[in-house]
């Protein structure tokens, strides 16, 4: 009677699998970090689960991760006693793509060159089995359930599901069992030295203990299952939040940034976060989603809690709180006030983090701005309270440089320049070769180049650095007459010939509706004339940004 149904995989796990099969990446190891972070990950939600629901855990089974190798069969299986899966979960988690960083994944997979370098950079979770196995047999219970059921699949055709054998279901308490069929050319993960040596490199910091059961021999604990975060950090190397990193992550890089301490005061919580030196996928998806983990006093809440404000969502890590209720619900996360006040704590952490990073070591702070600096600009527009704060934190390319500081830009004011000025536009050559930049040019005042699509937004608010106000070349009447040319025979600073009114009538009687009016300007030396927007216009290239998008 148990009738084993066979479905297809969705069009895009098909081709991932496609993928995978065919795989020449040679690191195939992180398919078992892959493994354990998802037996992590539920035995995380198992416990979340049972605060409210103390049932599922009633059995007293301690959490854990087993890895049983089996060279007579060239099977290795990973076990873990956490939440389970029911039928329609196993159909939905092992035969479509949820995850949006898998998305882009394969969206980027189609413009790259060299797809197997991808999976290296970036996980591709449970499919990354497929690299090392030719079958793959899933038995699963969900926590509570009375049915087991097994998912079976060899990669391209689809799956099967079938309710498990009475044999293959007895051990199954609760929990997840998955069984590679090992290919000829992997079965070296079945010695034992390989599996320590890649646990310890890739899953030390799991919180769990993972066992692994030699074929001869008791099970052993592989790993130091602790809770990284709680260690002090005098105990902790580079090569520890490294791995951390990458753990917590899913990552590949190396951390850019580490901000690791322990708050105690009106409410006590550790705080581990990472600021990645690549940039993922999904960075500008409209979700805005951040990478944060909330843990209370150990037991994973939430992946996203909204720990950090939007322009944040490149940092990593957990935040974990010895206040809150364990039995907060996610729905309650959002405006709770402890929360509230550990995100304003935090946030400000992070970006004074961020300032000295980018005082005492330049060059690491720079591979951050060039890899979030257009998330971070969001917060110039968004985050009124720290606008200061994140203008003093950009780096701009200028007419006098590359990554120049406001700072900088204030140093460097000429005699009598009161705004420091800017123009926005597609790219750097454009902008340089710009007769908006004529008469600054002309009077050695620095300019403000800014190419990223965000620019627009940020600089439509009304901004000041230092007390000097930000201004765009390309909007309304600007005033450097004041400021000295350089060499006074480019131009002439004195008012122009008195037939100035006379010509301004013809160009206005030519042009007709199709502007609203026609001004003498400072802004030109050789050039005859520029397009300029209104005063409280919008900018140019913000309204082009804003045609683009249909608005
Ligand atoms: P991700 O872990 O990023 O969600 P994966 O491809 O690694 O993506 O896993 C897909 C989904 O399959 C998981 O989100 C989870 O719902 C389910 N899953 C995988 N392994 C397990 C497991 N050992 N126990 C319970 N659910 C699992
Ligand atoms: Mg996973």
């Amino acid at each position: 009677d148990t009738i084993a149904e066979h479905k297809p995989f969705q069009a895009e796990v098909a081709e991932l699998l496609n993928l995978m099969v065919h795989s020449v990446y040679s690191e195939t190891d992180i398919f078992l970090r892959e493994l354990i972070s998802n037996a992590s990950d539920a035995l995380d939600r198992l416990r979340y689960e049972a605060i409210a629901n103390p049932d599922l855990t009633a059995d007293g089974e301690l959490p854990k991760i087993r890895i049983v190798p089996d060279k007579k069969a060239g099977t290795l299986a990973v076990i873990d006693n956490g939440i389970g899966m029911d039928r329609q979960e196993l159909i939905d988690n092992l035969g479509t793509i949820a995850r949006s960083g898998t998305k882009s994944f394969l969206s980027r997979l189609t413009e790259a060159k060299d797809g197997a370098g991808l999976i290296g950079q970036f996980g591709v979770g449970f499919y990354a089995a497929f690299m090392v196995a030719d079958r793959i047999v899933v038995t699963s219970r969900r926590a509570g359930a009375a049915e087991v059921w097994t998912w079976t699949s060899s990669g391209g055709n689809g799956f099967d599901i079938a309710p498990a054998t009475d044999e293959d279901a007895k051990p199954i308490t609760r929990g997840t069992e998955i069984v590679l069929h090992l290919k000829p050319d992997a079965q070296k993960y079945l010695e034992v030295y390989e599996i320590e040596r890649i646990v310890g490199a890739y899953s030390d910091n799991i919180q769990f203990p993972i066992e692994l059961k030699p074929e001869e021999g008791e099970p052993r604990q592989i790993n130091s299952a602790s809770a990284l975060w709680q260690r002090p950090k005098s105990e902790l190397t580079a090569e520890d939040y490294k791995q951390a990193y990458r753990s917590i992550a899913g990552a590949f890089d190396e951390p850019a940034m580490t901000l690791h301490y322990r708050a105690e005061g009106r409410q006590s919580y550790a705080v581990l976060l990472f600021a990645p030196s690549t940039k993922p996928f999904d960075l500008f998806e409209p979700n805005r989603k951040g990478h944060v983990k909330l843990y209370v006093r150990r037991v994973f809440i939430a992946d996203d809690a909204d720990l950090l404000p939007g322009y944040l969502r490149f940092i990593r890590g957990v935040i974990d709180s010895e206040d809150l209720p364990l039995n907060i619900s996610r729905e309650m996360l959002q405006n709770n006030p402890q929360l509230v006040q550990i995100r304003k704590a935090v946030t400000g952490r992070v970006i004074g983090e961020l300032e000295s990073l980018s005082e005492k070591e330049p060059e690491t702070f720079a591979k951050i701005w060039d890899a979030f600096g257009p998330v971070i600009k969001e917060g110039i527009w968004e985050d009124f309270e720290r606008r200061e704060k994140l203008l003093a934190l950009s780096r701009f390319s200028t007419t006098a440089g590359e990554k120049r500081s406001l700072k900088q830009y204030a140093e460097s004011l000429k005699p009598n320049q009161t705004e420091i000025y800017y123009l926005v536009g597609d790219s750097i050559e454009r902008l340089k070769s710009n007769p908006k930049l004529e008469s600054a040019n002309a009077r050695g005042i620095e300019v403000l180049l800014l190419t990223d699509p965000v620019d627009a937004f940020w600089t439509s608010a009304p901004l000041d650095f230092g007390g000097k106000p930000l201004k765009s070349l390309s909007q309304g009447d600007v005033d450097f007459g004041l400021v000295p040319l350089l060499d006074d025979k480019v131009g002439d600073n004195e008012k122009p010939a008195a037939d100035e009114a006379a010509t301004i009538a013809v160009i206005k009687d030519a042009l007709g509706e199709r502007v609203s009016d026609v001004r003498a300007s400072q802004r030109l030396t050789t050039s005859a004339s520029c397009l300029v927007a209104e005063g409280a216009g919008r900018d140019r290239a913000l309204e082009r940004l804003l045609a683009q998008q249909n608005r």
